[in-house]
């Protein structure tokens, strides 16, 4: 972005010095999520990229700018730094790993608070957030929209990011027909294996260890189509 003499006016008639108490320049424009934005031109740009801007004449090479000083909204260009992730993330995770108990099973238990499913939750910003989901995006990178954080292990409350695997709408409604919330999910057609099912099939079974069991139950379909999958009576096209 351009830094010109209109984007430095509206960004200073923003900033409230506080030099006398802690020397922090705090962001009273516009803010979301309790990060400082200044719209201009049709876009929102973060105050505290656009002071780095300013100061400092270059974008910045990392991925995050965050306050050293911890406080969310200041935006002295002093008490800025360039991070690989943000001050809120590493807090985060120190909480969340604080929480953990690895289990002789594999599992790693959840020993904070729970919903009534049986998910743990962490309390993030005033917002639940899920400790399995939570634990896939540090570990196993970020949920694509619209998709759900499974347990290979279905155990609700375990986080270990091994155990965990980024399901579909169909897994969940899959999970609604269990219920008995979908009446009309068999008549759909959910019967049938799709080729991305069969490759997963394919990939994760381990004789005596996931039984054919868990594919059919994941899957609705019953334990004789998995059979057929895994000794290549059928699907043979599909490689795992
Ligand atoms: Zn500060
Ligand atoms: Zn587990």
């Amino acid at each position: 972005m351009l830094i010109d003499n209109e984007i430095k006016k509206k960004f200073f008639k923003r900033v409230e010095k506080r030099e006398e108490k802690d020397g922090c320049w705090m962001w009273i424009g516009k803010k979301s999520n309790g990060y400082g934005y200044l719209y201009h031109k049709g876009e929102n740009f973060s105050a505290r990229r656009i002071s780095w801007l300013i100061y400092y004449n270059r974008e910045s090479n990392l991925r995050y700018i965050r306050p050293k000083c911890k406080n969310k909204l200041c935006i002295n260009p002093d008490h800025l730094c360039e991070s690989h992730t943000t001050q809120d993330k590493i807090n985060i995770k120190n909480r969340f790993s604080s929480k953990i108990k690895k289990s002789e099973n594999g599992c790693w238990k959840w020993t904070g608070a729970k919903i009534s499913t049986g998910y743990g939750a962490l309390y993030v910003d005033g917002t639940i957030q899920l400790s399995h989901r939570l634990s896939y995006e540090f570990y196993n990178g970020k949920i694509p929209k619209g998709f759900h954080v499974c347990h290979h292990c279905d155990n609700p409350e375990c986080v270990n990011p091994k155990h965990l695997f980024l399901g579909t709408d169909l897994d969940n409604s899959i999970d609604c027909i269990k219920k008995g919330r979908n009446a009309k999910g068999e008549k759909q057609g959910l019967h049938k294996l799709t080729t991305e099912q069969v490759k997963y099939i394919k990939q994760n079974y381990i004789p005596y260890k996931i039984p054919l069991r868990h594919f059919a139950k994941k899957y609705a379909v019953d334990e004789k189509t998995i059979h057929r999958v895994i000794t290549g009576e059928c699907w043979n096209h599909v490689v795992g």
